[in-house]
């Protein structure tokens, strides 16, 4: 635990030492109808836009300008490929080697995608294990899968949930559940870090337990992209997703990663639904030969993608290049280590950290369950300029982004907090 302090000299004393203080002024800080910055909690629903995201995007539009079809190659940045840009910048954030990762599609149309690979249900192993608190759209999304494949979307779903009275998973019930049906889960499929709780899993953990019952492992990792260190190629998982406007500050709806491990990088038996840009790019235009799979995450590119898209993806993962993931979880755990202590002071009876206490087993973001409230105090944070996020019934999220957010910012939230429960 560091040494953290209370009051504000502290505070600013904090930002004036900190390594990363220079990025904050890379990005556009929202501001209120007077003109002040306001305090904003939310990179972890649409991550901030940085600066340098303009200059990028009007290149492309430049070059669109200019050369219209022949900006494939006589672009800057030729968009023929130009989703290999991102790749080696994207890898180092989600720890994968380059040939696991693609820039493609949506998350949830990535989750799918690669279910149509990973999912291979049979007779007797055909089940789908999700945490019982999954984000909706992939409880959705596997619910859908079962029946596509002519199951039944609620025998066929396993969920692992806290134990009784408690709001976090537990490893021990995870194993419970395979010692039991293991033999019937052909799919695990975990979010990474769960965007309620914040609860970060062990990813490593979770998928050697799953392999040792057979069942195929993947995660969604919409919230530990770009906010912790998920070591994807060392987890062994056989395939992740995530977005890029989370974390990734890649501006709203905005493309997304996949990873898919090495070992299955070559296996063309893998079945997998394909268009022209999983082909071998070297004879992709000749359009009249055979299929010819791209090796790697690559090959389960479809189409070509939204290069402006992808510019605001280059200009984000720039961002990121420069700071390097290790720097910034350094001080994010200074950050939400010092929320926390601010946090503490407010006492047992107003409120709860859902959060886990563990540095190792958190983001930056901490959920905090306000005892009697209701989502008037979500609008009195509003209106003293915190952006927060609120979910019924009881509790609000937020995430101090290293990238960005200031020791004063989390300072000013909690006093702002305090004074609106004291009041
Ligand atoms: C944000 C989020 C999504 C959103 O999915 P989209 O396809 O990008 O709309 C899905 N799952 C999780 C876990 C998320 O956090």
């Amino acid at each position: 635990m560091l040494n953290y302090k209370s009051g504000l000299d502290y505070a600013l004393k904090q930002d004036q030492n900190d390594p990363l203080k220079v990025f904050r002024h890379q990005f556009h800080i929202p501001k209120d109808k007077h003109g002040n910055a306001l305090i904003y909690m939310t990179g972890n629903s649409l991550g901030l836009q940085p600066k340098q995201t303009k200059t990028y995007v009007n290149q492309e539009l430049e070059d669109w300008a200019n050369f219209g079809v022949e900006g494939h190659f006589e672009a800057k940045n030729p968009w023929l490929n130009y989703h290999e840009f991102l790749t080696q910048t994207m890898a180092n954030v989600v720890g994968a080697k380059p040939i696991e990762v693609v820039v493609m599609n949506t998350l949830t149309a990535n989750l799918h995608f690669m279910m149509a690979s990973f999912y291979k249900p049979t007779k007797s192993r055909y089940k789908i294990l999700i945490e019982s608190d999954a984000f909706p759209s992939d409880k959705y999304a596997v619910e859908s899968q079962l029946r596509h494949h002519g199951y039944n979307d609620k025998e066929g779903l396993i969920l692992w949930k806290p134990p009784k009275d408690k709001t976090l998973l537990y490893y021990e019930d995870l194993e419970t559940i395979l010692q039991q049906e293991g033999d019937t889960i052909a799919l695990i499929m975990i979010g990474g870090v769960n965007y309620y709780t914040g609860q970060f899993l062990n990813l490593k953990r979770i998928t050697k337990l799953g392999h040792e019952y057979g069942c195929v492992v993947g995660f969604d990792c919409a919230h530990g992209a770009g906010n912790v260190e998920l070591n994807l190629h060392d987890s062994g998982a056989d395939f992740a997703a995530w977005c890029t406007y989370k974390y990734l500050n890649a501006g709203p709806g905005s493309l997304a990663g996949c990873f898919v491990h090495e070992r299955h990088a070559y296996n063309k038996d893998l079945n997998r639904f394909t268009g022209w840009w999983s082909h071998n790019k070297a004879t992709r235009f000749n359009m009249r030969g055979e299929f010819d799979m791209l090796p790697g995450a690559e090959g389960w590119q479809l189409s070509n993608p939204p290069i402006l898209s992808m510019a605001a993806i280059k200009a984000s993962l720039d961002v990121f290049a420069e700071v390097g993931i290790g720097a910034l979880t350094k001080k994010s755990k200074k950050l939400t280590g010092y929320f926390e202590f601010l946090l503490k002071d407010l006492g047992e009876d107003s409120i709860r950290i859902i959060t886990p206490s563990s540095p190792e087993e958190r983001g930056c973001q901490l959920s905090i369950q306000v005892k009697q409230a209701d989502k008037s105090l979500h609008h009195k944070l509003t209106k003293a300029g915190i952006i927060s996020d609120w979910r019924e019934p009881d509790v609000i999220r937020c995430a101090p982004v290293p990238l960005y957010n200031s020791f004063e910012d989390v300072y000013r939230l909690v006093d702002t907090l305090k004074s609106i429960l004291n009041g």
